[in-house]
């Protein structure tokens, strides 16, 4: 499309060049045969209408500097020039000097246009530069990177995010926070010095232009580590020592037929891959990484696309008490089947909804569907089973979560002793304060607590002694192995002891066969919830497991 402009504004100054040039050839040509236009008994001398030609000339002159600044100033220069030639040279044909203001004027336009050409160059460069830095901004790198592969140019694009500038901005200033991105725009530069160039996109991103023949890797490496040295802040009286981290994407430019949207795109596919990512600093793009990325947008459409359509469901499973099988309730859990009767697990659903924050109204609605359909049933047939609900981690980081949930409560009029919020042990690992008061508010309120996928998420004894959790689920990958391997069982054995010490009962999840169950009763474990039991049951089974146990 930008080429296509171009190449218009190229066609039209090429015309009005022309019409400048006929111009310069039919005044010269009246001034030179004729005294005077002869219009009725109007007598117009042919001088004039020689300077109202060049008027109209210099007018079309403008607008072509107007609409290029460099490629319509040198036409404009062209026709001034061959006008000031046809001029000088009727003055030498004619011996006479009445058409030297006509070369008076030619010089005072090309020096005019040589200054609005100047003006608008200077404007074109303030556009693309970026103020803070002074690098070239995003939209000057677009232009490069289309003339880069318009003329065959190999190499690659990085693109570099960098984290932590917020934080700095908010802690010491944005004063402050311009000096770390000013220091860390000229070491990227320095790096790149001589085998590529920098340039500053928006917010808190670079973009680099790697020449063909380096290696790409070593040179990401070598800037990701530079950018994440520290950098030293003068304050009021001290020295700060602050720090960035920094991801980075890089997509191959190889020939000249890729389109440079794409290429960037791929560079931004590549640069999010490595931002979703806990231990990748930096992605190459490649066709794998594109599909996931493909698919995660896919499903974040059929996620939206099943909260406005209701396309979501609850199962429940239920969990047993190990000794005896009583129910101890059940863990909900949420199934999306769309119109073609196709399903997608949650653990592919989930994952995307927690990146792109839909999250929240998944949590809301099984929050509020859950409790919606258990209030009847432990109200008929069991008082004492609990209903257990899956709760993100980013929403119990929320300010106003437990308030969210009280109210939900109160909508529904579920008893809520009888409810129980289960939080990764991940998600605990790393809880906010905001998290904790949410969790202490939740506890103060009889609700219970459960530890979920306990043993993969690296909580600290410390942090364990101090949690208000009434349950340990001993997450399944653990469960697995328990029969083959021992180490698994010993550490499953000390989780159960460790739970008990806690005052915390112990759930084993995704408990398989009989020989798990009969290792994990005699390591003292309280509940279970796998298929050897029982699989996620359709609501109307579960209310029917319900009433036969309360018959039992
Ligand atoms: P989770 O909370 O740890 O749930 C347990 C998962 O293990 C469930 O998978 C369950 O169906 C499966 N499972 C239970 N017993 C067995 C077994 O014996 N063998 C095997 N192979 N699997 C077993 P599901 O339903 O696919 O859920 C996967 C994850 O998705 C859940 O892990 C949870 O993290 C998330 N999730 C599911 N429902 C919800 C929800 O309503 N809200 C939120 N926030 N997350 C949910
Ligand atoms: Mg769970
Ligand atoms: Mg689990």
């Amino acid at each position: 499309m930008k080429s296509g402009n171009s190449k218009l504004r190229k066609a039209l100054i090429i015309l009005g060049a022309l019409i400048c040039i006929v111009n310069s050839v039919v005044s010269g040509t009246i001034v030179m045969r004729l005294d005077a236009i002869k219009i009725g008994s109007f007598a117009i001398p042919s001088s004039s209408v020689n300077g109202t030609i060049q008027g109209f000339s210099f007018m079309i002159c403008i607008l072509m500097v107007l609409a290029d600044y460099s490629f319509g100033y040198i036409a404009a220069l062209i026709c001034i020039g061959f006008s000031l030639f046809g001029t000088t040279r009727s003055i030498f044909i004619t011996h006479a000097l009445t058409p030297l203001p006509g070369v008076i004027n030619g010089v005072l336009y090309v020096l005019a246009l040589s200054f609005i050409a100047y003006q608008l160059r200077l404007s074109k460069k303030a556009e693309l530069t970026d103020k803070l830095t002074g690098r070239i901004n995003r939209y000057g790198f677009e232009e490069i990177i289309h003339k880069k592969i318009r003329s065959f140019e190999k190499g690659s694009i990085v693109f570099l995010h960098l984290q932590g500038l917020t934080d700095i901005n908010i802690n010491f200033g944005r004063s402050n926070g311009d000096i770390v991105l000013k220091t860390i725009s000229s070491r990227i530069t320095n790096i790149v010095s001589g085998i590529g160039e920098a340039y500053k996109l928006e917010g808190s991103e670079f973009a680099i232009f790697l020449k063909d023949g380096n290696d790409c890797e070593d040179v990401v490496k070598c800037i990701i580590s530079s950018v994440e040295e520290k950098v030293e802040l003068e304050t009021n009286d001290n020295i700060a020592n602050v720090y960035i981290t920094c991801k980075a994407g890089i997509a191959d430019c190889i020939n000249r037929y890729v389109n440079p949207d794409t290429l960037m795109k791929n560079a931004d596919i590549a640069m999010n891959h490595a931002l979703r990512s806990d231990d990748i600093k930096y992605c190459f793009f490649n066709e794998r990484i594109k599909k996931g990325a493909e698919r995660e947008r896919d499903v974040e459409g059929y996620v939206k696309e099943a909260l406005e359509h209701d396309y979501f469901f609850l199962v429940y499973q239920p969990q047993f008490s190990i000794k005896d099988k009583k129910l101890r309730g059940f863990e909900a859990l949420i199934r999306m089947r769309l119109p073609d009767g196709s399903f997608i697990s949650p653990a592919e659903f989930i994952a995307v909804a927690e990146r792109t924050d839909l999250i929240f109204r998944i949590d809301s609605f099984v929050l509020r569907r859950a409790m919606e359909e258990f209030k009847e049933v432990i109200d008929k047939y069991s008082e004492d089973i609990v209903l257990s609900i899956n709760v993100s981690a980013k929403d119990i980081a929320l300010e106003g979560f437990a308030e969210k949930l009280f109210d939900i409560i109160e909508q529904t009029g579920f008893p809520k002793n009888r409810l129980e919020i289960e939080i990764t042990e991940y998600s605990f690992a790393k809880s906010t304060d905001t998290a904790r008061d949410n969790i202490c508010k939740l506890r103060d309120n009889d609700i219970q607590i459960a530890i979920d996928d306990f043993g993969t998420g690296y909580t600290s004894l410390a942090q364990l002694l101090n949690l208000p959790v009434n349950l340990l689920k001993i997450d399944k990958t653990l469960i697995d192995n328990i029969c083959t391997n021992e180490a698994n069982s010993d550490f499953v054995n000390a989780v159960i002891y460790m739970g008990h010490l806690m005052n915390c009962e112990v759930i084993s999840e995704g408990v398989e066969d009989e020989n798990q169950l009969s290792l994990l009763k005699q390591l003292g474990c309280d509940f279970v919830q796998g298929y050897v039991w029982s699989k996620p049951l359709d609501y109307t089974s579960a209310v029917e497991l319900c009433r036969e146990s309360i018959n039992e």
